[in-house]
C-alpha cells in the first residue's frame, strides 16, 4: 500500500481487521510532518460505510460532530440566504477533523514513514518494481497506488493528468475563534458559513477546538504551482490581494480574512471524470490517484469506501491465484461509481463559483433536505 490518506488507511485497517499484515508505504518523513488539514464531512452510504467495516464506527460517533452539519448561506452584503440545522439525531454527513481521523485509523497499522515513491514498474509474473526516493528498490505481488493527486503509481497503469479546473481555492485558518474573534464563531456557527459572490465564493467550516478553516475560491487562469499542496505563502501579501478580490463584500465576512494566518494557496486538479485503464496485473489505484475531483465533500468519502472494499476483496480471495481476479472485480466497481461522483462535483463545482451566484443557492436547494 503506498500512500497513508483516507484511502490507504482504510485499506489497512479493514485488512488488518481481516487478520492480514499489511505495510503502508508513506513519503512524509513523520506522522505529524505536517498539519493534517481540515475538517471532513463523513457520508453514511460512503465514509462511514468503510469505517463499520473497519470496526470503527462507533469509535468515529464518539469523536464526530453531527452539530458541524449545519449550513448557514449569505449573500455578498452579508444577508442570511438560508441558515439550515440538522435535526437532532441526523447522522447523515457528521463531520470530523482530519487529524482525528487519521488517528483513529492508523491504530495498530504498520506505517513505514518517509518512504518516497519515485517509480512503479510492473514486470509481469516477477511483481512489480517500486523505486524510492532514497534510491532503494524492492520487488511487490500487488502494489496499491493510494497516494493522492499526483500519484507516482498511476503513470504504471494510466497517461492521465490532472487538469486545472479554473478554480482555485486559498486556505487560511483561525485558532480559538470562540475567544478570540467571538463575532467570526457567531458568524461560523456550529457548522459552516457560504456565501457566493460572480466568479468567487468564501466558505468557512468550524473545526474542533475552536479552530476555523477559511476556503476562498475564484476563477483565476493558472499562474502557478503545478503542485496541488505547494506549503504556506506570504500570509500579508496573499490577505491583501484576497482583500481586493473580495472588495465591496460585507466587513465581518472580509474579517474571516482579515484575521486568517497560514494562507495556502490549492489550484484545483482534476482527472477527467471518465477515467479509467486497462487492468494490470499487481498494481492498482484507489482514491484521488484514480478519480481526483473537486473538493465537494465525495473524495474522502470514496477513498475510504474503496479502501475498505479492495480489502474485503482481497481478504476473501481464496488464494494467492484469485487476487488478480479480485481486483480486476474491485476496479469494474470503482469506475461508474466514482465516475457518477466525478460529474456530479465537477458539474458542482461549476455552479458554486459561477458567473451567476444563485447557481449556487439552487444547488443547495436541490442537495439539502428542507
Ligand atoms: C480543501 C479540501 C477540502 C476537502 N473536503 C472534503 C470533504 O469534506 N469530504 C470529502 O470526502 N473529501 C474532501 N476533500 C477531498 C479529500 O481530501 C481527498 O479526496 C482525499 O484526501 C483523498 O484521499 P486519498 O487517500 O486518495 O489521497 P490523499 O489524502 O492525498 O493521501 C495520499 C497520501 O499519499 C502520500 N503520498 C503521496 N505521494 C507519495 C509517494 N510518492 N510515495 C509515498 N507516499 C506518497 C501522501 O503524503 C498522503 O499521505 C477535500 C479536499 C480539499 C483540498
Amino acid at each position: 500500500m503506498i500512500g497513508s490518506g483516507p484511502a490507504g488507511l482504510a485499506f489497512a485497517r479493514v485488512l488488518h481487521r481481516h487478520g492480514h499484515p499489511v505495510t503502508v508505504l508513506e513519503r512524509d518523513p513523520a506522522r505529524d510532518a505536517r498539519p493534517p488539514g481540515g475538517t471532513l464531512d463523513l457520508h453514511e452510504g460512503l465514509g462511514q460505510l468503510a469505517l463499520e467495516k473497519a470496526g470503527l464506527l462507533a469509535e468515529f460517533h464518539a469523536l464526530a460532530r453531527p452539530e458541524g452539519q449545519a449550513m448557514r448561506i449569505l449573500d455578498t452584503d452579508g444577508t442570511v440566504l438560508r441558515d439550515w440545522q440538522p435535526r437532532p439525531g441526523d447522522r447523515a454527513n457528521p463531520e470530523i477533523d482530519r487529524g482525528q481521523l487519521r488517528d483513529l485509523l492508523l491504530g495498530p497499522l504498520d506505517v513505514q514513514w518517509g518512504r518516497a515513491v519515485t517509480e512503479v514498474v510492473p514486470q509481469g509474473p516477477e511483481g512489480v518494481l517500486v523505486r524510492f526516493a532514497d534510491g532503494r528498490q524492492e520487488t511487490f505481488d500487488l502494489v496499491i497506488g493510494a497516494d493522492g493527486a499526483w500519484s507516482r503509481v498511476r503513470p504504471a497503469l494510466s497517461s492521465a493528468t490532472p487538469q486545472y479546473t479554473g478554480v482555485t481555492l486559498v486556505e487560511a485558518a483561525l485558532d480559538d475563534v470562540d475567544t478570540r474573534h467571538p463575532d467570526l464563531a457567531r458568524l461560523v456557527g456550529d457548522g459552516s458559513v457560504a456565501v457566493y459572490g460572480v466568479n468567487r465564493a468564501l466558505v468557512a467550516q468550524r473545526n474542533s477546538g475552536g479552530h476555523v478553516k477559511v476556503y476562498a475560491q475564484f476563477r483565476v487562469p493558472l499562474d502557478r504551482h503545478t503542485d496541488a499542496d505547494p506549503g504556506p505563502d506570504d500570509d500579508e501579501a496573499v490577505r491583501s490581494s484576497l482583500l481586493t478580490r473580495f472588495d465591496g463584500w460585507a466587513a465581518p465576512v472580509l474579517d474571516l480574512l482579515r484575521h486568517g494566518t497560514g494562507f495556502a494557496h490549492r489550484p484545483l486538479f482534476a482527472l477527467p471524470a471518465s477515467h479509467t485503464w486497462a487492468h494490470v496485473s499487481g498494481v492498482t489505484l484507489l482514491g484521488d490517484a484514480a478519480h481526483l475531483m473537486p473538493p465537494l465533500g465525495a473524495g474522502a468519502n470514496l477513498a475510504m469506501l474503496e479502501g475498505a472494499e479492495l480489502a474485503e476483496s482481497i481478504a476473501a480471495a481464496p488464494g494467492p491465484g484469485e487476487l488478480d481476479e479480485a481486483v480486476r472485480a474491485f476496479e469494474e466497481r470503482m469506475w461508474p461509481r466514482a465516475g457518477t461522483w466525478a460529474n456530479i462535483t465537477l458539474a458542482g463545482l461549476e455552479r458554486l463559483v459561477s458567473p451567476d451566484p444563485s447557481q449556487a443557492l439552487a444547488l443547495f436547494d436541490e442537495v439539502q433536505p428542507a
